[in-house]
């Protein structure tokens, strides 16, 4: 005889739901804030007890709730913020699924304390467990929310053995509050802990508040290396801060993805981002940013998991294109000449302010700096006089090469943004004088930018030159991968390869480019036909090609100890000016440097 088919009692039903969406104390802190924020709080106060374990309290100013209304608020599946399926396609607060209060109320002890406008007086709901004895009684509150979740997970006894140290958990529930903030300026947030106050972040007014609070989250070495981005197109938005390339990290623990408000991790947004700044990190380094996507809440399908981290783009690949070219843009436009103030309104702006510190914290742009009194001579001209420029740097403007600063030891205000050079230092570096101060240069890193990046446009304007191999190769591969192959010809031929499905399982290859000849052939293609598979994308025959090209930069570049004349400097630093990228060498080290006379004085105490 088979069991009875029964229907669970509801307090079982929502600890069922409470295992999906309350993980941890730091689950609970989330639900909460959210909540507070769809009602409208500009702020709220979040009191934590032993890790969150013992005690989570969450006040807010918002709308409040309705006394009649406390006990619905507990009620699975109760939300005011959708009505039908249309609003569920079309959500703009960060709840409505209507689990969070009631799965919480399941797994601990749960008050929920409220005032409207409307009522005179607050109201206090208090049950254990969301049980039957739930009984709602006055009690002072202003006008606004407090939820106060007790013990979690005291009757669920399975679940709390899972919990970490109240100092992991603790950690875990800041992380939470802190990515709130980001996606929330306009909210005033104070976190306690133990009853010691943590932080207190004041309400933004301004983009400067707003980087203040980015600083008070992320750190001043994200601060001070980051640029501001902002880009729209066909509806979509995009905007946050992005690190310089040379800012990297081992980890991606400084990538905070947001859609519409929304903390999330998603592929597409990762993918897109990593492959924006390819080209300029290096291996296996991770790029560092906060970037927001504003796209029509019609477009995100946010119902795609019961904590609500991830979501589902109806078009991720026009999602996926636009991060990428955006941030593909901004990255390139970390150079010299972008860095100027005339050119930032639209693109980007520094972020960064006056700075002082690590020997890190000098990469800057031309910007902010004081009077320039900087006295040296400049040296006698080495008189080599050799045709040591590739056609890359070869163009240099007549005008540009006159160095009136560095004969007379004043710049003047048209002055470029890497100044005049003075002298080459040890054969590596140049060192010059612009208007803040002075610049050094490792001139191979940045020559070997500038002739990678000349390679490259020149090369992806035609197609490539490919050369017939003595022996047609043949590699094995699945029967989709083969069919891909039909499907990516363009693509392929593209790249100079004359390859063909032979069979269900193979293909073979009869071309490559020139470039690609030295690799191993049926490696790439395996490779290329997997992230094909698994992305519909791949950029690793751009990649290889980079690669190759990059490499034929590096070794076509001016090595140390080469001797350059004055003019050859300043014809370098005018092409770095121009060029794209030129904040890094192909490898993702800075090329240059800023010490601006205020950050000399600070090396010599002068002025103190
Ligand atoms: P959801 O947020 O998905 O609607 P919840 O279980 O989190 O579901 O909350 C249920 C309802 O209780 C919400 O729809 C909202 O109307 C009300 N509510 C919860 N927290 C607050 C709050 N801090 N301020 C005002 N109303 C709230
Ligand atoms: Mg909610």
């Amino acid at each position: 005889m088979p069991q009875p088919i029964q229907k669970l009692p509801d307090h079982l039903i929502n600890q069922i739901a409470a295992g999906e969406v309350i993980e941890r104390p730091a689950s609970v802190v989330k639900e909460l804030l959210e909540n507070s924020i769809d009602a409208t709080a500009s702020e709220v106060f979040i009191d934590l007890e032993r890790g969150g374990i013992q005690r989570i309290a969450v006040r807010d100013n918002g709308a409040g709730i309705d006394q009649a209304q406390l006990q619905t608020a507990l009620t699975r599946h109760a939300t005011s913020k959708i009505r039908s399926l249309a609003d569920l396609q079309n959500i703009h607060s960060l709840g409505f699924r209507g689990e969070a209060l009631p799965s919480i109320a399941s797994v601990a002890r749960l008050s929920l304390s409220s005032n409207t406008q409307h009522s005179n007086q607050g109201w206090r709901l208090t049950g254990e467990g969301g049980s039957e004895a739930d009984c709602v009684k006055p009690a002072a509150h202003q006008k606004g929310t407090t939820v106060e979740v007790h013990d979690l997970f005291y009757n669920t006894p399975a679940r709390r053995k899972f919990l970490r140290t109240e100092k992991t958990e603790y950690t875990h529930s800041e992380q939470v509050v802190k990515r709130l903030a980001l996606a929330h300026f306009h909210l005033a947030i104070t976190l306690r802990h133990n009853q010691k106050t943590v932080f207190t972040l004041p309400a933004c007014q301004n983009i400067e508040d707003k980087v203040h609070r980015l600083e008070k989250i992320i750190g001043r070495p994200f601060v001070e290396h980051s640029i501001y981005v902002e880009r729209d197109h066909q509806g979509m938005r995009l905007h946050g801060w992005i690190a310089a390339p040379a800012f990297s990290r081992s980890q991606t623990d400084m990538q905070y993805q947001y859609v519409n408000h929304r903390h999330i991790r998603d592929k597409t947004f990762g993918h897109a981002i990593r492959l924006a700044y390819q080209d300029v990190l290096y291996h296996g380094r991770q790029p560092a940013y906060v970037l927001f996507l504003e796209t029509d809440p019609g477009e995100v399908d946010v119902n795609a998991h019961p904590a609500k981290h991830e979501v589902r783009f109806h078009n991720s690949r026009s999602i996926h294109d636009f991060i990428r070219q955006a941030v593909r843009q901004a990255v390139s436009d970390v150079r010299p000449a972008a860095i100027g103030s005339k050119n930032l309104q639209k693109l980007s702006s520094f972020a960064g302010s006056a700075s002082s510190g690590s020997a890190a914290n000098y990469i800057r742009p031309a910007g902010a700096g004081g009077q320039t009194h900087f006295n040296t001579q400049a040296p006698k001209t080495h008189q080599h006089v050799e045709a040591l420029y590739s056609a890359a740097i070869a163009e240099p403007q007549a005008d540009y090469l006159s160095s009136p600063s560095a004969a007379t030891g004043n710049a003047q205000d048209d002055t470029p943004l890497l100044g005049y050079a003075l002298a080459q230092l040890h054969g590596i570096y140049i060192l010059a004088q612009n208007k803040q101060g002075l610049i050094l240069v490792d001139m191979h890193a940045a020559h070997e930018r500038i002739v990678y990046e000349q390679l490259k446009s020149t090369h992806s304007a035609d197609p490539l030159e490919r050369q017939q191999l003595l022996a047609p190769l043949q590699v094995a591969v699945s029967e989709s991968e083969a069919n891909l192959v039909d499907q990516y010809q363009a693509t392929f031929s593209r790249f100079g390869f004359e390859i063909d499905r032979l069979g269900e399982q193979a293909v073979i290859v009869r071309a490559v480019a020139n470039i690609f000849k030295e690799m191993d052939i049926a490696a790439l293609i395996r490779d290329v036909l997997a992230d094909l598979q698994k992305n519909t994308h791949s950029t690793r025959l751009q990649d290889s090609h980079h690669a190759v090209l990059s490499s034929i930069a590096c070794h076509g570049s001016i090595r140390a100890n080469r001797q350059l004349t004055l003019h050859e400097m300043n014809a370098l630093l005018r092409a770095m000016e121009k060029t794209p990228r030129s904040n890094q060498c192909n490898h993702g080290r800075p090329t240059w440097v800023e010490l601006s006379i205020a950050d000399l004085d600070r090396l010599f105490l002068r002025g103190r």
